[in-house]
């Protein structure tokens, strides 16, 4: 008898940074309307290992605004901070092969270390400067723990070469991590799984299938998927990266950009039918903004016609927002 076909599995995957705004809320809505129009389970999962950026209480109010909007899941909410013996466990048996190994650098020696630093940007790439000669790092009882608060962090070596798989709507995808980030961190200085292993451990063990986010997480996506690989996880997640929310200046939506948190709408007394309304008119559903429930908007969804321009937030649109 041939298997049963599995049920997708989505997740919406929330950091409770307490900025959930309206960037966040058209990839949210769209993941969420994607899984119930295609009949994916829908798991919520809080990704509270993000050290500094995670606010006291964030989680609650992350989960408030997601059914404020009309957002329901299948299962959870499931706190990555709850059990770290997952991490832990592929941290090992990436160590074990010698395919993981400590780094004590500071931000500063790295960047003494580059002969061209790019000024200003977030991520510096790794020049290397711990990597083991040979290209494997012998794990032993010496090493330092793996997830230890003594100011190591533990890095992949990555090789030199492209590493590409399959997006819903950037097609073929490749990239060069070595080139890019070079060896990047698995595990933190702070003892913490870092965020691009976490995910892959939590993709794989929770069962998820379709992985939809935004679009500033597709060079992340390269590095899940040579971890993937590493770890001898199976099939990869389906992945779409769906474009971002941009402010008037043509900067990625920020706080720059005025308030644009969905808390903020919320506590102003606006309907979260106009804010589903306005989400509905960026994903291209509707002509103009209107007011709509969720439901609405996943039926208007065609799901092999998703937005593919990156969204711009007009001044007029904040007018749009804030009359009620
Ligand atoms: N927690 C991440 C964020 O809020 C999303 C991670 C992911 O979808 O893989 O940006």
């Amino acid at each position: 008898m041939p298997e049963p076909e599995r049920q997708p599995v989505t997740r919406l995957a929330p950091s409770p940074t307490g900025a959930l705004h309206l960037g966040n809320a058209l990839t949210f809505m769209t993941n969420w309307a994607l899984a119930r129009r295609l009949g994916w389970r829908i798991l919520l999962r809080i990704e509270d290992l993000d050290g500094p950026r995670i606010k006291q209480g964030s989680d609650g109010q992350a989960i408030a605004l997601l059914r404020w909007l009309g957002i329901d899941w299948d299962e959870g909410p499931v706190y990555q901070s709850a059990d770290l013996a997952p991490y832990r466990a592929a941290l090992q048996s990436l160590a074990e092969r010698g395919v993981i190994y400590p780094c004590t650098a500071t931000r500063r020696e790295i960047a003494a270390a580059l002969s061209a630093p790019n000024a200003g940007e977030h991520e510096l790439r790794y020049p290397g400067l711990h990597r083991p000669a040979g290209g494997r790092y012998r794990f032993d009882a010496d090493a330092p723990p793996l997830l230890g608060d003594d100011g190591t962090c533990w890095r992949l070596i990555v090789p030199d070469e492209p590493v590409a798989f399959e997006d819903a709507l950037h097609g073929q995808y490749s990239v060069n991590i070595q080139q890019q980030v070079g060896d990047f961190v698995v595990a933190t200085k702070a003892g913490l799984p870092a965020y691009q292993l976490a995910v892959v451990v939590d993709d794989a063990r929770q069962g998820v299938t379709q992985v939809v986010r935004g679009d500033d997480l597709l060079d992340s996506a390269a590095r899940q998927v040579l971890l993937y690989r590493l770890l001898g996880l199976g099939e990869l997640p389906s992945y779409t990266h769906l474009p971002l929310v941009y402010g008037p200046d043509g900067l990625r939506l920020a706080k720059r950009h005025g308030d644009t948190r969905l808390a903020t709408y919320r506590d102003a007394g606006m309907p979260a039918e106009r804010v589903v309304g306005l989400l509905a008119y960026y994903a291209g559903l509707t002509d103009t903004p209107r007011p709509m429930p969720a439901d609405a908007f996943a039926e208007r969804l065609d799901p092999g016609r998703l937005y593919r321009e990156p969204v711009r937030l007009t001044d007029e649109d904040d007018r749009w927002l804030r009359q009620s």
